[in-house]
């Protein structure tokens, strides 16, 4: 059985996620990258993302947006490789996967780089940030991960920005998987860098990342890049001062797609309403799962509204791959685990999903179990 989409299958993951026919529709236009009418669709995108980031409409002009081509990963890397000086030092904040690839992309590129390393299911220890800031004044920088992924935590952004502001240092912050689908502003995180891509909480397809900065930090980056294709400072002076033209070729139906997406953000209420529908995914899937019997990684406390892990049950006769796909022949995708420590599979709630359609899987989730014999 599949579901009533026009897809094979629902995708709980974070990303590629579950997009609706008509942003995938919007797809089918062609642009040429030179034309005035593509150029304005990446203007009204760069302006809206700004609008998303800061929402307090003095300080509109006080930011900027650029849009770098590739997956997120690629938009990091723009950030990471473009805006810390020669003589600058890195501090990243690690508590996953995506913190530890941070500190992978740093260190390749040859800047000093400090790590404030912590166990996958610990949120970000406070003191330890302040008395590294305090006996470090190398460091310039600090880089975090807002909804680390690998566990589906939400790190405590707003009082690392406090201490990284209080501290004098520039804050960057990797909110991949969370802008678009939790309420933040950059003047409240105190970040002067955002990371985010098309295809997490907007709900675009994938293809493009984007950062929105703040407008005097970017200016002042210039000449920093250590790479051309992802010289960030390059990309965003290139659209501010050609009308929103990319460097080189960029990913037309992809920005087609993520313009829909962005309308139809703005319809279905804003990011408070997108969010508000996250938190009711996530809690009639997580209510359900428990129900059956399974163990969410984390605590409630920390547990964001985006994606949740969930322990393997200790029954010899669950096995992974057997559950992903049994799953998936009746029309749901899940995500497999990516902590170091536990067995874990990741069930996400973001995308073109609805609480009906977590009480769909949680039918389906009982029935497979109990084919598979696994009792709890
Ligand atoms: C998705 C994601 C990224 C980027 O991953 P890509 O595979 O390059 O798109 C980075 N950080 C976080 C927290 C993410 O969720």
């Amino acid at each position: 059985m599949v579901n009533e989409r026009d897809t094979q299958y629902l995708l709980l993951t974070p990303g590629p996620l579950s997009t609706t026919r008509t942003v995938r529709e919007a797809m089918m236009q062609e642009h040429s990258t030179w034309d005035i009418d593509y150029n304005s669709i990446v203007e009204s995108i760069r302006s809206r993302l700004v609008r998303l980031a800061v929402r307090d409409d003095t300080n509109l002009d006080a930011h900027t947006a650029a849009l770098m081509p590739g997956s997120g990963t690629f938009a990091v890397e723009s950030v990471i490789g473009s805006v810390i000086p020669s003589d600058g030092k890195l501090l990243v904040l690690n508590n996953g996967a995506y913190g530890a690839r941070i500190t992978t992309i740093s260190r390749m590129l040859g800047i000093d780089t400090v790590e404030l390393a912590q166990a996958e299911i610990e949120s970000t220890d406070l003191g330890q940030v302040e008395q590294m800031l305090a006996n470090d004044p190398g460091i310039t920088h600090v880089a975090m991960v807002h909804c680390e992924t690998t566990t589906g935590m939400l790190n405590p952004v707003e009082a690392v920005g406090e201490i990284v502001h209080r501290h004098g240092r520039e804050f960057i912050l990797d909110a991949m998987s969370s802008f678009g689908g939790i309420p933040m502003r950059m003047e409240s995180i105190g970040a002067q860098y955002l990371i985010s891509s098309a295809n997490k909480c907007v709900q675009g397809v994938p293809g493009f990342g984007f950062v929105v900065a703040d407008r005097a930090t970017l200016e002042a980056t210039k000449g920093r890049a250590r790479s051309h294709s992802l010289d960030l400072f390059g990309q965003w002076h290139e659209m501010e001062t050609k009308g929103g033209k990319w460097r080189f070729t960029s990913p037309t139906h992809v920005v087609s797609a993520f313009a829909q997406a962005l309308d139809e953000l703005e319809a279905e209420g804003g990011v408070d309403a997108r969010h508000a529908r996250y938190v009711a995914n996530q809690k009639t899937m997580v209510d359900g799962m428990r129900a059956i019997g399974f163990r969410t990684l984390i605590g409630d406390e920390v547990q964001s509204p985006i994606i949740t892990s969930f322990y393997f049950p200790e029954a010899a006769e669950f096995e992974f791959q057997t559950f992903y796909d049994a799953l998936k022949a009746r029309g749901f995708v899940i995500y497999p685990g990516k902590v170091s420590h536990a067995q874990c599979f990741r069930i996400g709630s973001i995308g073109d999903v609805h609480p009906s359609d977590m009480t769909e899987l949680i039918g389906h989730v009982s029935e497979v179990i109990s084919e598979m014999g696994v009792r709890f």
